[in-house]
């Protein structure tokens, strides 16, 4: 299985890709994930990503293929893979179809989240994370038992500091004019998998599966 998720900011990628990665049995590459986590280690990598991240403007394609190219030669990648928020540009995709063809790969589908603008914009304003297990609530949608503390670890929540109103603006711009043309360009190739994406987590999910096992297995 090697799998992209496609998608809006907030509609719900992470969310599923905990769900996949436990049944397919592949490694989760969220390129958002692997930015925040150089940032909070002040990383060369980090303090030179750190001010698109906090506007809510995409990295440099050269820096994200890079990381990307990097991680997918490691031994847990051979087998499979599912990339969360990467691609996200037609120059990053391409990088991609280079870099798997090197390697005599392909890709097996690329799920597209399907979310309209005023529901992503009230799960990114509801995001709570976890600070222990990075387990993700919404105040919402899916509030946890307890205001701010995890149920599966008792850890405190916060909200990722780019999901404030600006930064989301910011962020919903770039997805319409840099990364919503990949779903034509993945439509071409007849990879692409349309997933309504205001179903319930789990219901997204059991679409998801679904589509999995009738085309692609
Ligand atoms: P993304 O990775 O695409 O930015 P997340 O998976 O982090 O999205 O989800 C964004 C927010 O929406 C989180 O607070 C999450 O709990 C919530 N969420 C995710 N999927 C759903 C869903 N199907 N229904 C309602 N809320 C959801
Ligand atoms: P979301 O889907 O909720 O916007 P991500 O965690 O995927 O969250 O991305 C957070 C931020 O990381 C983006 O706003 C952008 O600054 C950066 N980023 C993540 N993936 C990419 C990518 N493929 N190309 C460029 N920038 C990226
Ligand atoms: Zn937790």
């Amino acid at each position: 299985m090697k799998l992209i998720l496609l998608g809006p900011p907030g509609s719900g990628k992470g969310t599923q890709a905990v769900r996949i990665t436990q049944k397919y049995r592949v490694p989760h590459i969220s390129t958002g994930d692997i930015f925040r986590s150089h940032i909070r280690r002040e990383s060369a990598l980090g303090l030179e990503v750190k001010n698109y991240l906090d506007q809510g403007l995409l990295v440099p394609d050269e820096v994200t293929v890079r990381i990307v190219e990097n991680r997918l030669t490691e031994p847990d990648c051979q087998d499979g893979f599912l990339l969360d928020g990467f691609p996200r540009t037609l120059m990053q995709a391409k990088a991609l179809d280079e870099g798997l063809q090197k390697l005599g790969k392909a890709l097996t589908a690329v799920i597209n989240l399907e979310v309209r603008n005023d529901t992503v914009i009230k799960r990114m304003a509801g995001r709570q994370i976890c600070s222990g297990c990075g387990e993700t609530y919404n105040l919402y949608f899916n509030k946890p038992q307890t205001e701010g503390i995890c149920d599966k670890c008792n850890r405190a929540l916060y909200t990722r500091s780019d999901d404030t109103e600006e930064t989301i603006a910011n962020r919903l711009r770039a997805y319409a004019g840099q990364t919503a043309p990949l779903i034509g360009y993945y439509s071409r190739k007849g990879l692409l998998v349309p997933v309504n994406g205001e179903q319930s987590a789990d219901e997204v999910f059991n679409s998801v599966s679904g589509a999995l096992k009738l085309g692609f297995l």
